[in-house]
Parts: structure tokens; sequence; C-alpha cells
């Protein structure tokens, strides 16, 4: 068995998928302890009692102080000095308070990556994620309204006939419950592939209900009440839901989001971004001092000499690019000559539009210099970065739809937004509802590359200087399973420039 319970369920699903090709699949989810952090609550709860009663008993208390299940506030209580008398009234305050409709739609707050996970099943194929919760019937409307403003941000919609429910109050059979729902999903023509939960004795009474084994079954190892023993040998484990680990590589991503690999500035590489199947390389494109040539790093850029020799010049790149059939993103860092000299290479290669993507800023190019590459590429994706804008979309959108409508009229088809910034979710999601094809650039790592991959932008722009991946977008080996084979030593491994001039060592 896979040693990650992600890469456990994704294994599952893969296969589930290749068993049952036309089947609609569903991977079934608790909801408390699972998708949702309940320490939240009882925090926000706690806070609450202090501002209603104008005390201060929780005023140090912190998340990472609170490991009981909600059910057990009464410990945490008794860990907590109070004064005598107090106990026992805040626990009365708490457990009237906690699934109040406000509470429920102000603190919960889901796991990191939680919903991640359900975006990425909810963007396969013929797949679904369904809801199964011990909450009684008569928080149906609030569950849907607290997932689906949870989810959002992430794109994750929950529809109402995926969510289901405890027929019978608080703690009252709901293993049974959750049995009869597996069930229940099943007659309604769906394939249950895995349920995740984080009691126990809940996996335990779905597992000896699935007498095939078909349904993976996953332990959220967060906090439970239950005993965790005598868990069925094939249950996976695990606290932190990692879409690295869930996602087998690059040619599983999403095909209608265009991949950029920056930086394919020198011969490593563009050896790496050939052997890839990024359709997109990215250049930087300077004038030398002298401005009378073209290079792919500033001239300031300091390197030693066998660093210098692995450089490469415009043509060089668009040569490979356009024989490999791939395409080239010319990332513009000035406007006038250094335009008319792209232009003229871009020409003499006689390269297809379709294969040509320009970015720059508005201050280099100006209005002119985003005529000048449409007038001539009429068919190529032209792009500028609006980080700019932020403040403006988000206090006067009217403002923002004005510039950004004017900025199309000068041929700017594209609108490029920093990983960086915050509210990235929020921004982009405002961008996309206008309309407009959106870029993301630069998540800094795999996991927010795949974060920014499952937002289903137009296209994102990375330097997949990713350490899990190997060159060909596939899984590293995980260290575990190296064995005992002999590393390089690092003064033997090759070394590559990233655009921020910091050297990475590599495998050989
Ligand atoms: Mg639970």
């Amino acid at each position: 068995m896979p040693a990650n319970w992600m890469r456990s369920l994704s294994t599952s699903y893969r296969r589930a998928r290749r068993k049952f090709p036309d089947e609609h699949l569903l991977l079934t989810c608790d909801i408390d302890g699972t998708v949702i952090d309940m320490r939240h609550v009882i925090l926000a709860v706690l806070w609450a009692y202090d501002r209603a009663h104008s005390t201060s008993y929780f005023d140090r208390l912190r998340l990472s102080r609170i490991k009981v299940h909600e059910n057990q506030v009464g410990r945490l209580l008794a860990s907590l000095d109070l004064p005598a008398g107090i106990r026992e009234e805040v626990l009365a305050w708490y457990l009237e308070q906690r699934w109040e409709p406000d509470v429920i739609l102000e603190s919960h707050r889901p796991f990191p990556g939680v919903m991640e996970m359900i975006r990425w099943f909810q963007i396969q194929d013929n797949t679904s994620v369904g809801f199964i919760t011990g909450r009684p019937e008569r928080l149906r409307e609030v569950t849907l309204q607290s997932l689906n403003q949870l989810g959002a941000p992430y794109g994750v919609q929950i529809p109402n006939d995926l969510l289901c429910m405890n027929p019978s109050d608080w703690e009252q059979g709901v293993a049974e419950s959750k049995v009869r729902a597996l069930d229940d999903f099943r007659q309604r023509g769906y394939h249950v592939f895995a349920y995740i939960d984080n009691e126990p004795d809940l996996i335990k009474a779905v597992a000896r209900h699935d007498t095939t084994k078909g349904i993976r079954v996953l332990h959220a190892n967060t906090v439970f009440e239950s005993i965790r023993t005598h868990l069925p040998q094939r249950t996976a484990h695990g606290a932190s839901y990692r879409l690295a680990q869930l996602i087998p590589g690059e040619d599983a991503l999403p095909s209608q989001v265009q991949l950029v690999r920056k930086a394919v500035s020198n011969k490593i590489n563009l050896r790496q971004f050939l052997a890839s199947t990024v359709r997109w390389a990215g250049v930087d494109v300077h004038l030398d001092a002298s401005r009378s040539r073209l290079m792919l790093r500033p001239e300031s850029f300091m390197t030693s000499l066998a660093l210098e020799m692995a450089w490469l010049g415009p043509e060089d790149v668009v040569e490979s690019v356009q024989q490999r059939g791939r395409g080239i993103q010319l990332d513009l860092m000035a406007g006038g000559l250094l335009v008319d000299m792209v232009l003229n290479i871009l020409t003499d290669k006689a390269f297809d539009d379709r294969d040509i993507w320009f970015n720059g800023r508005i201050e280099h190019l100006e209005q002119k210099g985003f005529r000048r590459l449409t007038e001539r590429h009429p068919g190529a994706i032209i792009q500028c970065p609006i980080d700019f804008l932020k403040p403006l979309v988000m206090a006067a959108p009217e403002k923002a739809r004005d510039s950004l409508k004017m900025l199309r009229d000068w041929g700017i088809g594209r609108f490029s937004i920093n990983w960086g910034q915050p509210e990235l979710r929020r921004l982009f999601g405002t961008l996309r509802d206008w309309g407009y094809d959106v870029n993301i650039q630069d998540p800094p790592d795999l996991e927010s590359f795949l974060q920014a991959v499952l937002l289903l932008p137009r296209s994102v722009t990375s330097d997949f200087d990713f350490p899990q991946w190997n060159r060909r977008g596939r899984p590293a080996t995980p260290p575990e399973r190296r064995g005992r084979k002999r590393r390089r030593s690092p003064s033997k491994s090759r070394a590559t420039t990233s655009r921020a001039g910091k050297v990475h060592r590599t495998k050989g």
C-alpha cells in the first residue's frame, strides 16, 4: 500500500476509473473533523462567551492548545484555571451555542488543503464528491450554505442531493445512517470508491458493511472520539491534505489550462523544458547596454564562466521551440527598439502566431507597443500584468472595468496576476466573472502551483522548480524508496539558475 494516504486515495481513484470506465465515481466524506476543523468552533464560542460576559478567561487560549474533540470541551475547561462554578456555566454556554446557525456560518473553517482535494475530484470527468454527516436533518440548509461559502474561493460547489444528513438526532444511529447513505448513493447509480472519516468507529462500520472491499477507507487522523484500534488493515491514515501527493504528475493536469515554463534561457532549462509535456517556453527578453543585442538575462546579472556559456540567445530558443512544435512566451522587458528586434526575429523564423505569446508591462510597451504587436501578430496571445489594478477592482469596480476595457482596446487579450497577491482568489474570481482570460503568475512551489491550476485560469506561468517532480513532470522517487543507492556529491551535481539568479543544484 502506498505510504501516504493521499497517494493511496489517488491510486484507488485511478484503479476504479480503469475498472469502471463508464460509471460515475463518488468520493464520500464525513464533514466535522474531516472537512471542518472543529477546533475553530471551540475557540470562537469560548471567545464569544468572554465578549458576552465581559470576562477574559479565554484571552490567551489559542488554536494550538485545543486538542480535544468538540464533544469533550469539559476536558479543555478542566485544564484551564477557571474560578469555581464558572466551568459549568461556560460549558452550558458552549453546548447551547455551538450549533447555532450564525456560529456555523461564521466560525467554521476547513482543514488546509481539503477544499483543494474536493475541487480536484469535482473537476474530473464523471466524478463527484458526496458528504455524509452525523449532523441532524434540521441543519441541512445551514450546512449547505456554510460548505458552499467555504468552498467558493476554491471553485467547490456542493449540491443538495450530494449531502446526506442523519435522519435521527445528534449522536443517534450515526453509523447506521452512514452505511444507509452509502447504499442510497449506490442505488442512485454512483460508484463509491472511497470514504473518509475522522471517527475510527464509523470507518469500521463502513468497512464491515462493504463486504466486497470495493471502497477505500481513509482515516482522517485529526481529532476523534472513538478508539483507534482494530481499524481494518486496508485503512489509509493521514492528517494533511496535500495536492502534490494526490495529483500523479504533469500529464494529469486539466488540459484546458495552458502552462508556461519560465526561464528557458539556458541550455539546461531548455533541455528540461523539451523533456516535459509543457507547451510554452517562457523567456525574459532584455536589451544589452549597447542597445544592439537582445539578451535573455539582464546585463547586470553576474554568473560564473560555466554558467555564462550556458545562456542562450532569443534566436536559439525560438528555433528549438519551433522545431519541436511548441510555443514561446516572450516577456518583453522594454518597449521601442526591443519590440522591433523581437518582431524581426519572429519574422525571420516565420513563426506561427498560434505559437507566440507576448507579455509586457503597460509602462514599458505603452499603447503603441501593444498595438504594434497586435498588428504584426493578430493571432498571438498578448498579455500584461494588472496587479496594480487590484485596489480599484476591489474598491471601484466600474473604474477598474473601464481600465480593463481600455487595455482590451490596445489589443491585450489576457491579464496576468501574481500568485503572491493578497486575496488572489477573490481577485481571480472577479476577473473571471467579468469574462476575462486570466494568467496566474509565479506560484512558488508545487503545492501552490497545483492550487493555481485547480482554479482553472486560462494559464499558469511557473519555473517548474519542483523537487517532488522529475524533469518529465512525474513524481520523483520518494526518499524512502531510494534505498542505498549512492547519491552524487553536491560538487558533482549540475547547476541551473532561476530567473531570480538563485543557483539550484539539480540531480544529474
Ligand atoms: Mg466527524
